[in-house]
């Protein structure tokens, strides 16, 4: 089963993919997670990057949809993927579905995390004193929270006619979306 999880930056979606890679034994494919690795690495991927991720600013679409090539292409992988923030602009949702046909996969589920400011605020502040995160600061976490309207809102619309596709109220408590999405899933 292949899934998107899809919202604004401290929506939940990599505490929720973590959840369905544990319920699923599928792989959570997480773009934010691929490029923080590839700066750690000190790769060349990653010093390209770096100042994009530290400023809140969109990697571009390049770099990221090739590392998604990777990960689709992997047969061992082949529907058992959990998107966590890819796609975040219509090209990326556009190169998705490319690569997806390519390898003769679809999405099953499509989840939007809908969550409102305050709450996103709130929870990115909590992130910064667990995870230390360099793009956590307020003034990054407004940036984010800027371009994910601008930039990842028009993805909603691509994606919120299709049947798939499911809406959930991410303001609630971790174990109350848990629920929610087993039950969507029929699990
Ligand atoms: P995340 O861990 O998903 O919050 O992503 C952290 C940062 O990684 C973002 O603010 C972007 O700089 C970069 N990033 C992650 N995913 C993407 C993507 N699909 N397209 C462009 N940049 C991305």
């Amino acid at each position: 089963m292949n899934i998107i999880l899809f919202g604004p930056p401290g929506a939940g979606k990599g505490t929720q993919a973590k959840f369905l890679v544990k319920i699923l034994n599928n792989f959570q494919v997480s773009t934010g997670d691929m490029l923080r690795d590839e700066i750690k690495k000190d790769t060349e991927i990653g010093k390209r990057i770096i100042s994009f991720m530290n400023e809140g600013k969109f990697v571009n679409d390049e770099i990221v949809d090739s590392l998604m090539k990777k990960v689709v292409f992997d047969s061992t992988k082949k529907g058992k993927l959990i998107f966590d923030g890819y796609p975040r602009t219509i090209d990326q949702a556009k190169n998705l579905d490319l690569l997806l046909s390519e390898t003769e996969q679809q999405i099953d589920f499509i989840f939007f995390l809908n969550v409102n400011k305050e709450t996103i605020i709130k929870r990115i502040e909590k992130r910064k004193t667990e995870e230390k995160r360099s793009d956590d600061d307020l003034d990054i976490i407004l940036k984010r929270y800027d371009t994910y309207l601008k930039t990842t809102s028009p993805v909603l619309e691509y994606y919120s006619s299709k049947q798939n596709f499911y809406k959930l109220d991410g303001n609630q408590e971790i174990d109350q979306i848990n629920k929610q999405i087993k039950a969507f899933l029929k699990l």
